[in-house]
């Protein structure tokens, strides 16, 4: 076992890191922390990242993806800013979706404009009363002679309001066990029309998480998907990955207030010492770097396990529900170590605090994901 990354590993993090930090960073800065930050600067963005093959990572290089290992995915992921990650992290696995469910004249009509980041897409599966359980989505899809008819409503839905193409889960009837059968289903603006709302939100402000609407909305039979080859397959992967990933961006928000708050410790001082002389502050100090350094080694080890060629079903979602727990204590400990000054927004770390309070809920809530393992420990299934 070698914990050491290669040189190419090295090097993709710092290109990451440098083009977060000379390309996104100013276009985030440039816009309120608070509001969602306009189309265009997100198209901007996701030009830069698609320079870097980034919005197709999963994707094989004969079908314009950047056929990146997931761990070094991974490496490079950790490296952006978490409202960018979780943009991309949308675009990216609707991308891959898509492609596993495609035919051949689809991947070729649907998929170049959004592996080159000309179009922003988006996956629709939550709705009012669907969230953990997507079996009970109700959005239905009737089908006529011209195509389907689409009514129902998503919420919940990351780069939902900035959206071109929203590749939507709905049901066209029921099988036969009397439960909806699903269907999945492109739905591109260019051709039908829906609404979409954005949903003011706790954190990750300057991102896209909104509800949306169709009400009667045409959707052509051409842009209908269908399980075809190893797709299903394909699709566990793929949910599978993203959780270590989406661990990844809180381990990039806690390592940020851990550096605030290592810097503090060295700068403040009372009772006439620095305040990382005193022994419960360097208590908090070691306990905060050992709660990222896990939650890392979780993250990575799950996304090695991947591309190794296992499921991971366990083991991806407990680094996410680790990491996403761990960091959240781990900020909150670095606020505190500030003292008032961890809760003034001049520090950042208000920000941090409220950012990563978003990441236990998506790809699978931290309950369900001990479900998850669990099952996977105990060869027995506690959702049915
Ligand atoms: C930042 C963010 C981005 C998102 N992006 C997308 C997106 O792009 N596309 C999309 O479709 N959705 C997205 N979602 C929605 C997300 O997938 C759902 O919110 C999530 O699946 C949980 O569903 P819910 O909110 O309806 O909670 P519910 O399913 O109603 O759960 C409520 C609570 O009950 C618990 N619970 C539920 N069932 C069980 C059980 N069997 N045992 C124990 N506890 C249980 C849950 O853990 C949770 O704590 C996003 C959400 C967020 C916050």
């Amino acid at each position: 076992m070698n914990f050491e990354l290669t040189t190419e590993q090295k090097q993709l993090q710092d290109s990451a890191r440098e083009m977060s930090r000379r390309d996104i960073e100013p276009i985030l800065k440039h816009h309120d922390p608070d509001k969602p930050l306009p189309k265009e600067a997100m198209l901007e963005i996701f030009a830069f990242l698609a320079r870097m093959g980034l919005l197709a990572p999963r994707l094989p290089e004969e079908h314009g993806g950047a056929g990146l290992k997931m761990l070094d995915y991974g490496l490079i992921f950790e490296q952006l800013p978490p409202v960018v990650a979780i943009a991309l992290l949308a675009q990216d696995v609707t991308i891959s979706r898509i492609f596993a469910e495609s035919s051949e004249e689809q991947r070729e009509r649907l998929l170049p404009s959004l592996v080159d980041g000309t179009r922003i897409c988006c996956t629709g599966t939550t709705e009012p009363d669907a969230g953990s359980n997507p079996r009970e989505v109700r959005t239905r899809a009737v089908e006529d002679a011209d195509g389907f008819v689409v009514t129902g409503r998503k919420m919940w839905i990351s780069n939902a309001a900035i959206c071109d193409v929203i590749n939507i889960t709905c049901i066209d009837g029921v099988d036969e066990k009397g439960r909806g059968r699903i269907r999945r289903l492109v739905v591109d603006s260019a051709e039908s029309a829906f609404t979409t709302a954005e949903i003011p939100c706790l954190g990750l402000r300057q991102g896209h998480l909104g509800e949306v609407l169709f009400e009667g909305c045409r959707v052509p039979k051409r842009n209908a998907l269908g399980a075809s080859g190893d797709a299903a397959r394909v699709l566990t992967l793929t949910w599978n990955a993203n959780r270590p990933l989406v661990g990844l961006s809180a381990v990039n928000m806690a390592q940020k207030a851990f550096d605030a708050a290592l810097g503090y410790a060295g700068t403040r001082k009372q009772f006439g010492k620095l305040i990382g002389g005193h022994q419960l502050v360097q208590s908090r100090l070691a306990e905060i770097d050992a709660q990222i350094t896990t939650s890392r080694l979780l993250c990575y080890a799950a996304l090695d396990a991947i591309d190794q060629g296992h499921r991971a079903n366990g083991s991806s979602a407990m680094a996410k529900r680790y990491s996403t727990t761990a960091c959240e204590r781990a900020i909150t400990e670095a606020m505190q170590l500030h003292g008032a000054m961890g809760v003034a927004r001049e520090t950042g770390l208000e920000q941090l605090y409220r950012d990563v309070r978003m990441l236990p809920i998506p790809d699978g809530a931290n309950n369900i994901l001990e479900l998850i393992q669990g099952r996977e420990l105990t060869g027995l299934d506690a959702f049915r």
